[in-house]
């Protein structure tokens, strides 16, 4: 029998993004609260600038663009409280939000400019280099390149913000909130190379009512401030420092990136009350001495998701600071929220992803489909009104995900306890998380059989437990000619770093060996190179 969660159902109004956020009449708090804080420009922002920008935004494009209902508008952007603006404003005019890492290459963006069809490129002056390139190769207009955050010097490119309608008689787009997209996000998925999760209006409001839900009652508008590092391009931070802000009203310390002294600055400064973090961060407010430097007593309480997070960093980081730390699981195909840890129970159950959160049901399942008793490791299979509605134009690879009967088979492995706490044991599918990025060995490989000496690769994670993160090693079969050592694994880390954001690099480092285990089909066998990585220890 699946697993049902214990809180009551939720109700998912049929409205679309937009209107649950901003025409909404049980809302608390009032039109001049701030909800977000740009720390670069020291300015604050209410909802109401929020939506005065956002709807000039959405009428500015609906009467000058040549606009289409789910049109793609794509993110290329470091954080700025600017993302809100423009992402409400493309719904308000019935487009569709696909954001993408700033840290991207030409070559990465083009080819996911290219999937996702994209009409238009918002991007910042820090990225306008390479959005350039790769608007004129993916064929993106360029007078469809805006910018958010500063402006462009030499006043070539247009700030989203000079996008203002021409008469005000324009409405705001008819929504469906079942079909019509809100989000088009790239995952891994099981294998092969990135895709387009389609998440509908109905997926986007279903999980903020779920989140609030959890949360309810322990943080407040009123009280409660946060910090926004995250980037705003992974569901993760699109989740929590866009929609979730807007929705309960929480005012949002917004950062460009993380760092790690700006970080306990501002928490010291501005009181900061709670944090959404990731391994990586937990692990450096366990370990690194700046922290002892700035009082961090204003946090209540953290919540760490994105990948797994052990339980003696969580115990580290409470001796250190007194700060409770609690843990979710989720995944962009679930727009992005499953399970979390109520804040009381934080300590109860370490290491585990918490409960279901509301209308959510979960089975693991064994490799031939059928589900484990209860208690016992399979693979996690999901339904819920989050769940994703399949991958853009790949009816093949939402095939092999959902089921007929509508579950979602996530590619990870896990088991829920007798106390009905969630635990992620292991993951099945090709995917590497460093720092909570997604690497997708895919990739790494088709750029890789592009070096001369690698005549055959696989690439796979290795975990770090001194960075508390995954890395991805390549391990090469060497082309005819050429010797391994350690100036060839010098070589073809930066030849392949060149081609890739930096988080996809070969922190991990280069294997040379004598052929990549695969299955009688010609099937990478991952799994034998990862345990052979264990074997071998972490890389340096
Ligand atoms: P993304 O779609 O980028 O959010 O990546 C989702 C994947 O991150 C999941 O399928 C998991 O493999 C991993 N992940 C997320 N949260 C956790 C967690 N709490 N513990 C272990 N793995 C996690």
């Amino acid at each position: 029998m699946p697993i049902e969660s214990a809180y009551p159902p939720i109700t998912v109004p049929p409205v679309d993004v937009y209107s649950f956020l901003f025409d909404r009449s049980d809302r608390e708090f009032p039109d001049d609260h701030a909800i977000f804080v740009d720390v670069t420009a020291q300015k604050q922002h209410t909802i109401q600038d929020v939506r005065a920008a956002a709807e000039r935004f959405g009428h500015g494009i609906q009467q000058q663009w040549d606009r289409q209902k789910g049109d793609v508008l794509a993110l290329f952007t470091p954080n700025s409280t600017d993302v809100a603006p423009v992402t409400f404003g493309t719904l308000w005019a019935g487009g569709v939000v696909c954001p993408f890492n700033n840290l991207y290459r030409v070559g990465e963006l083009v080819s996911q400019l290219k999937s996702s069809q994209a009409k238009a490129l918002v991007t910042h002056v820090a990225c306008l280099q390479v959005a350039r390139e790769a608007a004129l190769l993916a064929g993106v207009s360029l007078d469809r390149v805006l910018l958010v955050g500063p402006r462009d010097s030499k006043e070539f490119f247009r700030h989203f913000s000079d996008v203002q309608p021409l008469t005000t008689d324009v409405r705001k787009v008819a929504i469906n909130p079942k079909e019509d997209l809100a989000y088009l996000v790239y995952s891994s998925g099981t294998t092969g190379l990135p895709k387009g999760v389609m998440l509908t209006h109905e997926n986007i409001v279903a999980n903020m009512l779920q989140w609030a839900t959890v949360d309810a009652d322990q943080m407040h508008w009123s009280k409660d401030r946060t910090i926004g590092f995250l980037p705003m391009y992974h569901i993760y931070g699109i989740a929590v420092l866009l929609l979730q802000a807007v929705y309960k009203g929480v005012t949002i310390y917004v950062m460009q990136r993380f760092d790690l002294e700006q970080f306990c600055r501002i928490v010291q400064d501005q009181k900061i009350t709670f944090a959404f973090v990731v391994p990586p961060v937990v692990l450096a407010l366990a370990k690194h001495p700046l922290v002892d430097k700035y009082n961090l007593s204003s946090l209540r309480m953290m919540h760490s998701s994105a990948a797994p997070l052990t339980a003696d960093l969580v115990q580290m980081v409470y001796k250190r600071l007194q700060v409770p730390i609690k843990q979710g699981y989720g995944l962009s195909e679930a727009s992005p929220g499953v399970a979390s840890q109520p804040w009381p129970e934080w300590n109860t159950s370490p290491a585990s992803s918490g409960k279901l959160i509301p209308s959510m049901s979960l089975k693991c399942i064994t490799n031939t489909g059928a589900e484990v008793p209860p208690g016992e490791t399979g693979e996690i299979c999901l339904k819920g009104p989050n769940i994703f509605k399949g991958y853009y134009r790949n009816p093949h690879a939402t095939a092999e995900a959902i089921t007929p009967e509508g579950w979602y088979c996530t590619g990870d492995m896990g088991f829920v306890d007798a106390d009905q706490n969630l635990h992620i044991t292991d993951r099945i599918k090709e995917l590497i998380k460093y720092n909570g990025f997604q690497v997708v060995p895919g990739q790494l490989e088709g750029l890789l059989r592009g070096h001369p000496a690698v005549g055959d690769v696989a690439v796979v994670g290795i975990y770090s437990r001194e960075r508390a993160t995954e890395l991805p090693r390549a391990y090469d079969v060497l082309a005819q000619g050429f010797t391994g050592g350690g100036a060839l694994e010098r070589e073809i880390c930066e030849w392949l770093g060149e081609r890739v954001a930096p988080y996809k690099k070969l922190r991990g480092g280069v294997r040379f060996v004598e052929a990549i285990p695969k299955s009688d089909a010609g099937k990478v066998l991952r799994r034998v190179l990862a345990e052979q990585a264990k074997r071998e220890g972490a890389a340096r």
